[in-house]
C-alpha cells in the first residue's frame, strides 16, 4: 500500500509520528494509501522553515511573484488530466467534475496574476503642509489553511494562491481523506518558480490543526469544512490573536414559482441536487415549490429524471452523472438520515436505498433519493445530509417559501426559478443568504467576485477569493511623512490636525 508524505521545503518527507489515516478508493472500497498524521513537532518544524523563507519571498517584487502564478496556470493546464485522475481516485467524483474542481481553483490563480495592480496602495500628496501620506498592503508572514475533502484542489488553491502572491508563506493542512492532489499542486508551484519553503503541505488530523491554532508564528488561518469545526477553529484561532476566516456547512434551497419553466427547473435540480453525489456546499438539497399545482408538476417532471440518473466509478468518464460518497461512514450517515425521513412521515418518491453496482459492491455508492412532503421540523430538513438526497417542502405562497429559507440556520447559497423580474428582484434584496441564483441553480461566484455564505455558514468578516482575499492576506500600513522643509520649530502638544 502506498504511504503518502508531507511536502516540506521542496521535498516529499515521510511522517515521523507513527500515526496514519486511511485513504480509500471510494468506488471500490479498497484501502489504497495511508497518509501521515503530523505531530506538533512536525508542524512546528514546517512552520519554522516557512518563517525563514518568507521574508525573502515578500521582498520579491509583485510582478515577479505574479509571474510564478502565470507559469503555474500553464502547468496546471498541462497536468489537468493527471490532477483530475488523482483527485477522482481518492474523492470518487467523475473525471469531468474533478477537472472542474481544478479549473475553478486555476481561475483564482489567474486572478492572482493581477497582484501588482491589486496590491497597489493609496497616496495623498500634500495631506498637510509638506506632508504626504501613503498606505501599503504588506504580507502577514506565515499563513495557514485547513481544507475539506469535497473540493481537494479548488479550495486549497483559493487559499494558497492569494496568500502566496501577496508575499506570505502558506502551510496547507489538506483533508486526510484525499490529500494526494494537494501534494501534486505544491510540487507544481515549485516547478513554476516558487522558492522552497513557501508552500508546505502538512498532512494531519485534529492534532495538526491544534498545532496550527496554537502556533505563535502563524498569523492567519483559513478554514473550510463543517460548521462545528468552523466554529471551534474560529473561536480558538481568534482568542490566540490570529486573523481567521471559517466557512462552514450549508442547506441550500431552491424556490420554484408557479410561472417557472418546469423542464428547466427539473434539469437544474438534477445537477444541483445530485452532482458530485450531493457532496457540495452549494448543492441544492431543498426544493420549495410554491402552490400545490407547482409541487405536483415538479414531482412529475423530476421523479423520472432522478430515477434515470447514472451512478458509477470515475473510470467510466462522462458516462456517469455522479460517483460514490467519500467513506463508508458517510454512506451510513446518509442512509440513517433517509430512514429518519421515512420514520418522520416524509414521502420517499424515489428510493435509492437498494442501489448496488455490479463489480463495485464494496464501493461507497448511494442511490439517488427524492422526498416529497418534507416538513421543517424533520431532521432531513434541518441537517446537512451531504449526499444524493433532495427534499421537497411544499409551500402555499412566495412569502412562506422565503420565510422557510430565511429561518434556516445556514445561509450559503440559494436559488429562485421564476420568469417574473419583480419577484426575482424582491427575492435578491430580502434573502439573508450570501450567494443567490436567479434561474441559476449553483450560483458560485467567479474568481474576481468573492465567495461566502451568511449565518452559520461563515465565521469571520471577509469572503474567499476576489478582492477580499487580498485584504485577508495583507495588513495595511499607513505612513505619514514630512521632510525638513515642512518641519516647524517647537513641540506640538495637541492632536495634530492638517492645516
Ligand atoms: P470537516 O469539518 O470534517 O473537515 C474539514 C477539515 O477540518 C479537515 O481538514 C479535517 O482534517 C479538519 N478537522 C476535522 N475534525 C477536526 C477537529 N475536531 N479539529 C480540528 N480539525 C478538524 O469537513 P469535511 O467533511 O471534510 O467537508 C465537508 C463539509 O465542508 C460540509 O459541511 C460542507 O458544507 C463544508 N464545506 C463548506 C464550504 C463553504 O465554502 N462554506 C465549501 C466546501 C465544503
Amino acid at each position: 500500500m502506498q504511504e503518502l508524505t508531507h511536502y516540506i521545503n521542496g521535498e516529499h518527507v515521510k511522517g515521523t509520528s507513527g500515526r496514519f489515516a486511511d485513504v480509500f478508493n471510494p468506488a471500490t472500497g479498497e484501502l489504497q494509501a495511508k497518509t501521515p498524521l503530523a505531530s506538533v513537532a512536525e508542524m512546528e518544524n514546517a512552520v519554522a522553515i516557512a518563517a525563514a523563507a518568507q521574508p525573502a519571498w515578500a521582498a520579491v517584487n509583485p510582478q515577479r511573484r505574479a509571474r510564478v502564478m502565470m507559469k503555474y496556470v500553464a502547468l496546471l493546464n498541462r497536468d489537468m488530466d493527471k490532477l483530475a485522475e488523482a483527485l477522482s481516485r481518492e474523492h470518487g467524483k467523475t473525471l469531468p467534475d474533478a477537472a472542474g474542481d481544478v479549473q475553478r481553483g486555476l481561475e483564482v490563480v489567474e486572478y492572482c496574476i493581477g497582484a501588482p495592480q491589486l496590491l497597489k496602495g493609496d497616496y495623498t500628496d500634500s495631506a498637510g503642509p509638506g506632508i504626504d501620506m501613503y498606505s501599503m498592503r504588506q504580507a502577514l508572514g506565515v499563513t495557514a489553511g485547513v481544507t475539506p475533502f469535497n473540493f481537494p484542489a479548488m479550495i486549497p488553491m483559493w487559499m494558497f494562491a492569494p496568500a502566496i502572491v501577496c508575499g506570505n508563506a502558506f502551510i496547507l493542512k489538506p483533508s486526510e481523506r484525499d490529500p494526494s492532489v494537494c501534494l501534486m499542486l505544491a510540487e507544481l508551484l515549485e516547478e513554476a518558480g516558487l522558492p522552497k519553503g513557501i508552500i508546505q503541505v502538512v498532512n494531519g488530523d485534529k492534532e495538526a490543526v491544534d498545532a496550527i491554532l496554537d502556533n505563535e508564528t502563524i498569523q492567519s488561518i483559513g478554514f473550510v469544512g463543517s460548521t462545528p469545526i468552523a466554529e471551534y477553529i474560529y473561536g480558538r484561532g481568534c482568542s490566540n490573536g490570529k486573523r481567521v476566516q471559517c466557512f462552514g456547512g450549508a442547506k441550500n434551497h431552491m424556490i420554484i414559482m408557479p410561472d417557472a419553466d418546469m423542464d428547466q427547473v427539473a434539469d437544474a435540480l438534477l445537477g444541483a441536487g445530485y452532482g458530485a453525489a450531493g457532496e457540495r456546499c452549494m448543492a441544492i438539497s431543498v426544493a420549495l415549490p410554491v402552490g400545490k399545482d407547482t409541487a405536483d408538476r415538479l414531482i412529475e417532471k423530476l421523479a423520472p429524471r432522478v430515477e434515470s440518473l447514472k451512478i458509477g466509478p470515475y473510470t467510466s468518464g462522462k458516462d456517469v452523472d455522479f460517483g460514490p460518497v467519500i467513506t463508508a461512514a458517510a454512506k451510513e450517515n446518509i442512509l440513517k438520515l433517509v430512514q429518519s425521513g421515512i420514520d418522520d412521515g416524509a414521502k420517499l418518491v424515489v428510493d435509492g436505498r437498494d442501489f448496488s453496482l455490479q463489480g463495485y459492491e464494496d464501493g461507497f455508492f448511494v442511490g439517488a433519493h427524492l422526498f416529497d412532503n418534507v416538513t421543517t421540523d424533520m431532521d432531513i430538513y434541518k441537517k446537512e445530509i451531504f449526499g444524493p438526497v433532495l427534499s421537497t417542502v411544499r409551500t402555499e405562497s412566495y412569502e412562506e417559501a422565503l420565510k422557510i429559507a430565511m429561518d434556516h440556520e445556514y445561509g450559503n447559497g440559494i436559488a429562485i426559478y421564476t420568469r417574473d423580474g419583480d419577484t426575482a428582484r424582491d427575492f435578491a434584496n430580502r434573502i439573508n443568504v450570501g450567494m443567490v441564483g436567479i434561474n441559476v441553480p449553483i450560483p458560485v461566484p467567479l474568481a474576481y467576485h468573492t465567495f461566502g455564505g451568511w449565518k452559520k455558514s461563515v465565521f469571520g468578516d471577509l469572503n474567499q477569493h476576489g478582492p477580499d482575499a487580498f485584504k485577508f492576506y495583507t495588513r495595511t500600513k499607513t505612513v505619514t511623512a514630512r521632510w525638513p522643509s515642512g518641519i516647524k520649530e517647537g513641540g506640538e502638544f495637541s492632536i495634530p490636525v492638517m492645516e
